[in-house]
């Protein structure tokens, strides 16, 4: 598929490496010159770390002599403590991505399934690559949603995992409750559900899922939650599950040790703390969503009803030229080949020129595209 490396003389690599999509980063910000350069295309967070957070972390800078604490025992307990779940169905991992490859590391055997929407998120078929296991990928109906009935109907015996991105990466929907619950419902006991809930605090819509709840009742359920996204700490790579035994333990044993920081700990304890000062910034990227949704669909775009920090422009064949034309008024979003495009709303700045950008765009190529 991608970059399969050569074999050196006497190293054999394992077959299953052919198979690992290689992860697209996000483009740094670039612009042509005298343009503002932002980047919008890794759904970070525009605002800089609160300065409670930061002084918390110019204080523990000062111990990165010795290794963090492995248990990760304050973060846990602040976790526990927050959600009301015992501390012991907490594992946290280097971003959310990091406790997914535990996930799967921890369930799958080389020939086993993985059962995902696509699009969605692009670490799901690298990390199911990783392990050898395959990716089954049920596609997205026309309003970008999950097809919950089709990935019950794609899963078999082989099947150890079903991901449910919700809201979904790239392209905005939640699942709702009712449509979560009817699902699991229906899923075996023997396949683990990771409900992906990177945006979850973005979430305004009705019906959203109550997944903490939902795990309560069900063993075979598992949320994962990230501090990357509305927490602001993308570059300290925090995230965890909360899972039931056996699969919380199958975490802490396939946790890289000493995975996450000291400095990464403190920070997610010091930001669960000062959440009601974040949640201001969150719903303000709330309102900037709303403003950025509403004028572009004034303007004849069809975009996805979105519960996320971005909009997905269902672009096809167009999706380079909107990027060129993006990257050329100071934009970098995301462009996922010719399916689409992705925008993060950043400060209001950077959504105005998105507004700007995508309006032109469309005098300029009349055909709605959707
Ligand atoms: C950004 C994102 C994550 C979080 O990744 P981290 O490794 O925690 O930074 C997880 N899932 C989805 C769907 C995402 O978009």
């Amino acid at each position: 598929m991608s970059d399969s490396a050569p074999n050196l003389p006497g190293v054999r690599l394992r077959a299953a490496l052919d198979q690992v999509p290689a992860y697209v980063p996000g483009k740094p910000a670039a612009a042509p010159e005298g343009v503002t350069a932002y980047k919008i295309s890794s759904n970070e967070n525009p605002y800089s770390p609160l300065p409670s957070v930061v002084d918390v972390i110019h204080e523990a800078a000062g111990g990165i002599n010795r290794y963090p604490d492995m248990a990760v025992t304050g973060l846990t307990q602040a976790l526990a403590d927050k959600l009301g779940v015992p501390a012991e169905h907490i594992a946290t991992g280097t971003g959310s991505v990091g406790v997914l490859g535990q996930v799967i590391q921890a369930l799958c055997d080389p020939g086993d399934e993985v059962v995902y929407a696509w699009r969605s998120f692009e670490a799901y078929p690298i990390v199911t690559a990783l392990a050898g296991a395959n990716s089954v990928q049920v596609g997205l109906d026309d309003h970008a949603r999950h097809r919950l009935d089709a990935m019950r109907a794609a899963i078999t015996d082989r099947t150890k995992v079903v991901i449910v991105c919700t809201p979904n990466n790239p392209t905005g929907p939640m699942v709702t409750h009712t449509e979560l619950e009817r699902f699991l419902d229906d899923v075996p006991d023997h396949v683990l559900v990771v409900i992906d809930e990177a945006y979850v605090e973005f979430v305004t819509g009705d019906d959203a899922p109550r997944s903490i709840d939902l795990y309560r009742e069900r063993p075979n359920v598992m949320v994962l939650r990230t501090f990357s996204k509305a927490y602001g700490l993308a570059g300290l790579r925090v995230g965890y599950a909360v899972a039931h035994e056996p699969v919380a333990q199958a975490l802490r044993k396939t946790a890289v040790p000493f995975g996450v920081n000291s400095i990464a700990q403190a920070a997610a304890v010091a930001s669960l703390e000062a959440y009601d000062e974040l949640k201001e910034r969150v719903d303000s990227l709330v309102a900037e969503r709303t403003r950025v949704v509403e004028a572009l669909r004034g303007q004849g775009w069809f975009i996805p009803d979105t519960e996320a920090n971005f909009v997905w422009f269902g672009l096809g064949e167009r999706s380079a030229a909107f990027a060129e034309a993006a990257q050329e008024a100071g934009l970098t979003v995301r462009r996922y080949g010719d399916d689409g495009v992705r925008a993060t709303i950043g400060e209001t700045e950077a959504n105005d020129v998105l507004i700007k950008v995508a309006g032109d765009f469309l005098s300029d190529n009349p055909v709605n595209p959707s």
